[in-house]
């Protein structure tokens, strides 16, 4: 009992997300002397359900799987796994003996206001007794509680996007993950390497993008606060259809989004911001009718700060506005063609329109 205890009171000092799953699973793979415990996550891309492990804990250790797009962990379609879909679908624990290891696998779904966001799949030698069970359905309660806690305090209320501060601490947690590859990097160089080209390499694939509503002010004057709040929600949707799951979207603030993506190339991300722009500019938007956005966006580089990232994608949508709203704006190439000089000082402070 006081060991259940301890393990309780080591998982609710946490109030991030990964060092909470962390505590969940390593607590149940040794109360319930597990081979191995895994949580995964669902995420849904235009009407299918794939899962990623985040979390292993195993004989071989404990291992967290970066969620913020880190790509190693692949993502697989939940009908790849058929114990874990009948699991989400049946929003039941399931139980399988894996035919060939003889290993008993468990798989409870993880489930916040009736939508299952994940999986925990527990894999012992023997079935789980009755009183194994209780400890994993208490302590996925425990979890269930606290990630609904969570969800709360990293989501804006109105549109259920990321809100402000979960940006910060996303990009935050991408630039940390982004030196310490440079680090890396610059370790196993050799003399022959160009280290700087490496590291842009290793780069290349982060992107910003700062989304911003055109005219808005008057579709409040003309129709109400209500319709204005009305075009955010449906923008909110409207953005999470266009992109893909590992792409993270943000409202930060008023009629301001965010969106944080992984790229191979500045085309890639140009057509993925202009199918935005395009899906917008033709949505009938009940009553209001046509809305369009601006966007600036820029890529991250390892040696930016927070507010210099924003405040090139600010100048790039800056520009878009001037140019006439209802456009995409490149930072980077808007430099090369001398449209925009290069700022000595980075902003400091975060202006948007
Ligand atoms: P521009 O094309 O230059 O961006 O013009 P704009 O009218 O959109 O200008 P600006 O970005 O300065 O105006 C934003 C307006 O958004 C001001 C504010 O009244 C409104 N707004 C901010 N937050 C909310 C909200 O949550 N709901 C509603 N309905 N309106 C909001
Ligand atoms: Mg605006
Ligand atoms: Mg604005």
């Amino acid at each position: 009992m006081i060991h259940v205890l301890k393990h309780v009171e080591s998982i609710t000092q946490h109030r991030d997300r990964t060092l909470l799953e962390l505590g969940v699973a390593s607590a149940l793979f040794e109360l319930v002397k597990a081979r191995e415990v895994n949580l995964y996550k669902t995420s849904e891309h235009q009407d299918s359900i794939y899962i990623t492990r985040v979390t292993h804990v195993g004989q071989d250790g404990i291992r967290y799987i970066k969620s913020e797009f880190d790509e190693t962990e692949a993502a697989w379609p939940l009908t790849s796994r058929p114990e874990m879909r009948a699991c989400v679908e049946e929003s039941h624990i399931i139980r399988r003996q894996d035919p060939v290891t003889g290993h008993h696998i468990h798989c409870f779904p993880i489930g916040v206001d009736h939508r299952v966001l994940g999986i925990l799949e527990v894999i012992c030698s023997q079935p789980l007794n009755d009183e194994e069970l209780g400890t994993a359905e208490g302590f996925l309660g425990l979890y269930r509680n606290y990630l609904s806690l969570l969800d709360y305090s990293e989501r804006d209320t109105l549109t259920g996007m990321l809100n402000r501060k979960t940006f910060d601490e996303n990009l935050s947690k991408i630039l940390s993950g982004l030196n310490g590859r440079k680090a890396e990097a610059a370790a196993d160089i050799r003399p022959d390497q160009e280290p700087e080209r490496r590291q842009d390499d290793e780069l290349r694939h982060y992107w910003l993008a700062v989304v911003d509503v055109d005219h808005f002010k008057r579709i409040n004057d003309h129709f109400g606060h209500l319709y204005g709040d009305e075009v955010l929600l449906l923008l909110a949707r409207i953005m999470r259809d266009a992109f893909r799951h590992q792409d993270r979207l943000f409202r930060f603030g008023g009629e301001e989004f965010v969106i944080i993506l992984r790229a191979t190339s500045e085309a890639e991300v140009s057509r993925a911001l202009e199918r935005l722009r395009a899906k917008v500019e033709t949505y009938p938007f009940p009553q209001v009718g046509q809305v369009t956005i601006s966007i600036g966006y820029t890529q991250l580089r390892i040696t930016d700060s927070i507010p210099e990232i924003v405040g090139r994608a600010d100048e790039a949508l800056y520009v878009a506005k001037e140019q006439g709203r209802n456009q995409i704006c490149h930072h980077e190439a808007l430099l090369a063609s001398g449209r925009l000089a290069l700022r000595d000082k980075p902003t400091s402070e975060l202006e948007l329109f």
